[in-house]
């Protein structure tokens, strides 16, 4: 669904007032005197659709009341709890996943990229159920499906013949874990998914939670691979804390190295975890995207899926407070995301999708310092929120 619109003083990207004007769902400097619709922005800042790099839609527990957190500490408890809540809670991908998507509209998310999981005890499920609501709700939001191993690929015999037929069933991307601490074999681990990702054509996005030199290891691994079968620009890795714990000579040679194969790291600037280098990242050019990874799941009950509020998250774990830091974050949660995922035609010149959220605040800085809530989302041209409420219904899913 695409549509007209002209939207009269915008500041985009923070920058001085102009009108902006949508043609056929595109962003468009073609002025003719055809009567358009139009909004006043008054002066609300503009930026391109908010991008959520890393989440998990399939296992969200918005809506079902609290769950009470009994988890213990490690990922591996957190893996076995998250497996049975599937089980003895009924946790239903389709209604879930369209639950957390109304949530993060409002806020201006309009891209997502969910891992979702892949398992020999629920097989297809989830990922059927977020293809379905993806269609459901295309009109407002682009979704991206990662096939993602949670509870493990190479232990759990089965899961890579699920994996081919997710990708198959409409998987976009081709997901990983931690191929030393989960998959106890980093190389066998590593070749069995590029394999995947050769076959079917299909970008690759892994969890890669190892520290320090273990993570660094498995990060040149990556980046073998991904040269061996020119995957440049098609990969992510996800979380990459070893980056925040290595001496400087080995995080600046292996950022270096990844930014040379193009490789996207995502990271969501979890406060119990190590801070990545992001201004040697940028210094390198490496292209940084950010998400919110799960939203009040049984992992933790934290998180709103405000891609604003995460570039504040992440000025805060990197110590950043000054304006400029601050569009930068800005820039990590909007721009980052679209070139880590992939996205075409994305931004506010002309030609590009004319997707976009108008923030009420006075520079970049304070919109990620206040993330004020009262915003206005266009999709394509088509006003969906208005002042941070919901334009109409949403197709019903439950
Ligand atoms: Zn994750």
């Amino acid at each position: 669904m695409s549509a007209n619109l002209l939207i009269r003083n915008a500041r985009p990207f923070g920058g001085p007032v102009q009108d902006i004007l949508v043609r056929n769902g595109r962003f468009s400097t073609s002025h003719d005197d055809r009567p358009l619709a139009e909004i006043d922005a008054t002066g609300c800042i503009a930026l391109p659709g908010l991008v959520e790099a890393h989440t998990h839609l399939d296992k969200t527990l918005i809506g079902m009341g609290w769950f009470e957190n009994r988890v213990g500490p490690t990922r591996n408890d957190r893996i076995l709890a998250d497996r049975n809540a599937k089980r003895e809670l009924g946790i239903n991908a389709r209604r879930q996943s369209a639950r957390q998507i109304a949530q993060t509209l409002i806020h201006g998310v309009l891209n997502i990229r969910s891992h979702v999981d892949v398992d020999t005890e629920i097989g297809l499920a989830n990922i059927e159920g977020v293809l379905e609501t993806r269609g459901a709700l295309r009109d407002l939001v682009d979704v991206q499906i990662v096939a993602f191993p949670q509870s493990g690929m190479l232990p759990r015999e089965g899961t890579l013949e699920l994996m081919d037929e997710a990708l198959r069933a409409g998987a976009d991307i081709v997901g990983g874990i931690d191929p030393a601490s989960i998959e106890r074999d980093p190389v066998r681990h590593l070749d069995a998914i590029f394999a995947l990702a050769d076959r079917h054509g299909k970008p690759v996005d892994i969890h890669l939670h190892e520290p320090g030199e273990l993570g660094a290891f498995c990060l040149d691994l990556i980046i073998e691979r991904t040269r061996a079968l020119s995957l440049q620009g098609q990969v992510m890795v996800s979380h990459a804390y070893c980056l925040g714990m290595l001496e400087a000579g080995r995080q600046g040679a292996l950022i270096g190295s990844l930014a040379q194969e193009r490789i996207a790291v995502m990271t969501a600037g979890s406060p119990s975890a190590p801070a990545l280098p992001l201004k040697l990242m940028r210094q390198y050019g490496l292209t940084v995207a950010s998400g919110s990874d799960g939203i009040q799941g049984t992992w933790d009950p934290f998180g709103s899926g405000d891609m604003l509020e995460r570039a504040k998250y992440l000025a805060q774990r990197n110590g950043m407070a000054n304006d400029a830091d601050l569009e930068e974050t800005a820039r990590i949660c909007t721009f980052g995301g679209a070139q880590g995922i992939g996205l075409a035609d994305y931004g506010l010149s002309e030609g590009c999708v004319g997707d976009l959220v108008l923030v009420p605040a006075r520079t970049l800085a304070e919109a990620v310092a206040l993330t004020p809530r009262e915003r206005t989302v266009i999709r394509r041209g088509r006003v969906v929120v208005d002042g941070g409420k919901l334009v109409g219904n949403l197709p019903a899913l439950e």
